[in-house]
């Protein structure tokens, strides 16, 4: 018999012990590594080995696991280091990072092998060159962190395949992220069509036996370049020697779940640990990456031109203050539309909302329908004739009269992606249109047949949300329109100017990617705004922005852990949140280091700008610091002195959070 120590993926800072009994493990073979199932207070769930040994000192009686689930060790000793860090620096167990990186499945199955395509040999630009040659020779002097500033268009992707072949050539192996794996299929076949069956795809819309399956090939080196979204980053290769994140700015890199991590983070701990480089790419860098490439942390790399030297599109930006609030389309833009239209070409227009009405008002009280379950407006969609809240799903029919005065009459206020199409096609009548927002896409296959037939020029007219402005190459799309720029300043944010920036920057991105040079007209209600007048490029933006952010002791300056406490129970919400922050004054008053302690600022508790999601009232804490250490250390001792939060309350906690609703 053999004393097995399981990690499991509980909100719980320790492991289990377990015994494994000579009949279930007849060859006496080590365990680490394996995947069990136990019996934990009545549940089945699945357990990590992570250590073994003959004896215990264990006090507690001890039970024996019901079943050893792997013949074979499925993950690497660096594997749960790398758990062990992500669980001190997202405050969650060993076994909660442990389950991010290993597949569910039992029985592995391979995604089907593409044939390699013979493909002309590309030639890199000059530019492209320069920094496929600065980077390898960077390399060789040990500089390890990269970012590669591109504009959109300019290639990246080559210098990236070039990069891999030298990791691959040095006998190490590749991780490649992309922000999402529908969104990024151009780039995903661009690998395959170099690579082949050397790339494995790790993503969580695989089935568990197919994910199990890309996972061994890589994990017994059949496979060398593990491409997929944030959680690929968790690839079983001891030999990682090259990290490359491409689009490095998308806010899908960060886990809105717990463990809530950063892939960006993760790499460069990663990378660190392995010794490995990381390359970090986008047209429209995220305020903290550039910020360390100006310090010098990472080297910066910049291609400044369009392959072929297609020009960046021209901007318009369109005042839209004297439109009436009725019209979608300003003039300018229903006329550029139509020309471009007779002149067969495509043409692209972003809204990031979708349904048809932001809300409903009654036309006499002005009461606006609200989500009972949280705090947000019901968004109106026409296609279902429903109510729905964008936050929980909740739906509901359309009211017959005001629940506040009884008015029979509703105003629909505001657009969204429904109500663009419902104008488009009434003035633009028997052009071929598809709308891509979250209501019309059913599965990603279904997704990329509306790409190819957009690619192969059958739909002239795409309207979308954001699924539509990244990454994507259209060489028949001129013309870009952007619907309402306002909507992404909308909520109050230290990142929605980032975020509103780069997702206006990328769709215009998707104008003239070939040929003659393309038009962007930006509609909107703050023509002056730095955010939103992308005229000026990044550097404009961000001159602008780093300034807002030392200012407001925003990150980059300042680094930030935020606590939400969330309970169905208002009160409970309130008071253990507040319990919290009177703990956390006293864990501070009593640290010994006084300037540490002065560099620590706590905000809070106060409800959150969301205060009720689905029910669950939220309340929040910020803490502050120039130093991300001091604040986790206090937070850590919080976790461990806290009492237990009572049954309906639940406490997040977010390391670097991406935004503060
Ligand atoms: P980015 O990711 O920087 O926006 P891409 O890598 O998608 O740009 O490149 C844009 C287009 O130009 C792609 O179709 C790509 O295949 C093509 N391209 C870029 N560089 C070269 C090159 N050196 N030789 C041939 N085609 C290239
Ligand atoms: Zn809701």
């Amino acid at each position: 018999m053999k004393y097995v120590e399981i990690a499991l993926s509980v909100p719980l800072d320790k492991t289990f012990t377990y015994t494994v009994t000579s009949e279930q493990n007849p060859d006496n073979v080590p365990l680490f590594g394996r995947r069990v199932l136990v019996n934990f207070h009545n549940r089945k769930l699945t357990g990590y080995v992570v250590n073994e040994s003959d004896t215990t000192d264990s006090t507690y009686q001890i039970k024996n696991v019901e079943k050893v689930v792997d013949e074979k060790p499925i993950f690497l000793p660096f594997m749960l280091d790398f758990a062990k860090w992500i669980s001190s620096y997202y405050f969650c167990s060993v076994g909660e990072a442990l389950s991010l990186m290993i597949p569910r499945g039992v029985r592995p199955k391979t995604l089907p092998v593409l044939p390699l395509r013979t493909e002309p040999p590309v030639t890199l630009t000059e530019e492209q060159q320069a920094a496929y040659d600065g980077i390898k020779n960077d390399l060789q002097h040990g500089q390890k962190m990269f970012y590669l500033y591109g504009i959109t268009g300019s290639g990246k992707t080559e210098v990236y395949i070039k990069l891999m072949k030298d990791t691959l050539a040095a006998g190490k192996s590749v991780i490649f992220l992309v922000p999402e794996i529908a969104m990024s299929y151009q780039t995903l076949e661009r690998l395959q069509a170099v690579f082949g069956n050397q790339c494995a795809v790790l993503h969580s819309g695989l089935t568990g036996s197919t994910r199990l399956g890309e996972y061994l090939r890589l994990f017994n080196k059949e496979a060398r370049i593990a491409i997929g979204p944030r959680s690929a980053l968790f690839a079983p290769l001891a030999d990682t020697g090259l990290i490359i994140i491409d689009e490095e700015h998308d806010g899908a890199y960060k886990s809105d779940e717990s463990p809530r991590f950063q892939a960006r983070s993760a790499a460069f701990h990663l990378a660190k640990m392995m010794d490995a480089a990381v390359v970090l790419g986008s047209a429209t860098p995220s305020v903290e990456s550039w910020y360390h490439a100006q310090k010098g942390f990472l080297k910066l790399y910049t291609l400044s031109s369009r392959y072929q030297g297609a020009m960046l599109p021209e901007v318009r930006i369109i005042d839209t203050s004297t439109l009436s609030q009725d019209r979608i389309l300003s003039p300018e833009m229903a006329n550029e539309i139509n020309r471009r239209l007779q002149n067969g070409e495509q043409v692209l227009l972003l809204q990031n909302r979708r349904g048809f009405s932001s809300c409903l008002q009654c036309f006499s009280c002005k009461t606006v329908i609200e989500c009972p379950r949280c705090s947000v407006n019901l968004t109106y969609h026409q296609g279902k004739k429903k109510l729905i809240c964008h936050r929980c799903g909740y739906t509901s029919m359309i009211p017959m009269s005001c629940p506040e005065c009884g008015e029979k009459k509703f105003k629909k206020i505001g657009a969204g992606t429904e109500k663009v199409e419902d104008e488009v096609r009434r003035i633009f009548t028997g052009m071929e249109l598809v709308r891509i927002d979250y209501d019309t896409v059913q599965s990603s296959k279904n997704l990329q047949e509306t790409f190819r037939r957009i690619y192969d020029g059958e739909i002239k007219i795409i309207i979308g949300t954001q699924i539509i402005a990244k990454g994507l190459h259209f060489p028949g799309i001129k013309f870009v329109g952007v619907i309402n720029a306002d909507l992404f300043l909308n909520i109050p944010d230290f990142k929605s100017a980032e975020r509103a920036f780069a997702l206006i920057t990328q769709a215009a991105g998707r104008a003239g990617r070939e040929g003659e040079r393309g038009l962007v007209m930006v509609q909107t209600l703050n023509p002056d705004h730095y955010a939103i007048s992308i005229k000026d490029g990044f550097g404009t933006f961000y001159t602008n922005e780093i300034f807002y952010r030392e200012a407001t002791e925003m990150p980059p300056f300042f680094r930030l852990i935020r606590l939400v406490v969330r309970s169905s129970d208002e009160n409970a919400a309130k008071n253990e949140c507040e319990k919290l922050r009177k703990l956390l004054d006293w864990l501070l008053e009593t640290m010994p280091n006084e300037d540490e302690r002065k560099s620590i600022e706590i905000l809070g508790a106060a409800p959150c700008l969301l205060t009720r999601i689905n029910n669950n009232f939220r309340y929040h804490i910020l803490l502050k610091s120039k130093n991300l250490q001091s604040i986790r250390k206090i937070v850590k001792q919080m976790t461990k002195k806290m009492e237990r939060l009572p049954r309906n309350c639940y406490l997040e906690i977010d390391t670097d959070p991406a935004d503060l609703f």
